[in-house]
């Protein structure tokens, strides 16, 4: 089992500092592998604080390149240089609001899984998608530029449910999840809206190989409780 918590962009340095002083100290499942994703700015305090521990440090994005003319942009070369451990690829936000598309994912997964960086790529449906029965094929066009590999991680991330408060029931998920698994045979994380309320029925599917979280990441007591609720000891 695998719990993310994506901060999308919150918690600069300091704050990120903070939070993994106090997220070190708390007593996590042995059986859970949990990983925060912390803007780039504050990558380094984390993992400067979350060294020696079980608790990973994932970048939310990295370029396809080692170096070049891309402003903006962080290689994975560069994040391996500062102990990071691995990336989100893909992220529905990084589709709508950054051009990002299945071609430019690819890019970034390949890359950043050859410089031996884990990757959890997102691919889920939008609203209109799910409406329109195309759930599916877009999944299947998603996850058909990835490669299984065993760094690789699939988030399944409907995006109507990301950051809105509504939650893919665990059959949906269930049904979105088998669909993935019978493309690339890799892990896969649900995400989207998972709060500690829901996230043990999510989590109980066997189909569901972990979380990744946003909202309920940035608070340590419902991270805790996701950690937690992913843990069947
Ligand atoms: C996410 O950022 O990947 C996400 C699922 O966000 P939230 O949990 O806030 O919906």
């Amino acid at each position: 089992m695998l719990i993310a918590g994506n901060w999308k962009m919150f918690k600069g340095p300091e704050e990120a500092r903070r939070f993994c002083l106090e997220l070190r100290d708390v007593e996590l499942p042995l059986d859970v592998d949990v990983v925060v994703c912390p803007p780039f700015v504050s990558l380094e305090s984390a993992v400067q604080v979350l060294a020696g521990t079980e608790i990973g440090v994932f970048a939310q994005n990295c370029h396809w390149e080692r170096e070049g003319a891309f402003t903006g942009e962080v290689s994975a070369a560069m994040l391996r240089e500062l102990g990071v451990y691995g990336t989100i690829v893909g992220h529905s936000e990084r589709r709508q609001f950054f051009g990002e598309t299945d071609e430019t994912v690819a890019r970034r997964t390949a890359a950043a899984l050859e410089a031996g960086l884990q990757v959890i790529a997102c691919v889920g449906e939008t609203e209109a998608e799910r409406d329109a029965g195309e759930t599916e094929s877009v999944l299947r066009r998603q996850l058909s530029v990835l490669e299984a590999d065993d760094n690789l991680v699939i988030a399944y991330e409907p995006v109507w449910a990301i950051g809105t408060g509504r939650t893919a029931t665990p059959e949906l998920a269930h049904e979105a999840h088998e669909i993935v698994k019978s493309v690339l045979d890799v892990p896969v994380l649900y995400g989207g809206s998972v709060k500690p309320e829901n996230a043990r029925g999510l989590l109980a599917r066997t189909v569901v190989d972990g979380a990744l979280v946003g909202g309920a990441s940035l608070e340590l007591d419902s991270f805790e409780a996701i950690c937690r609720a992913a843990s069947p000891s």
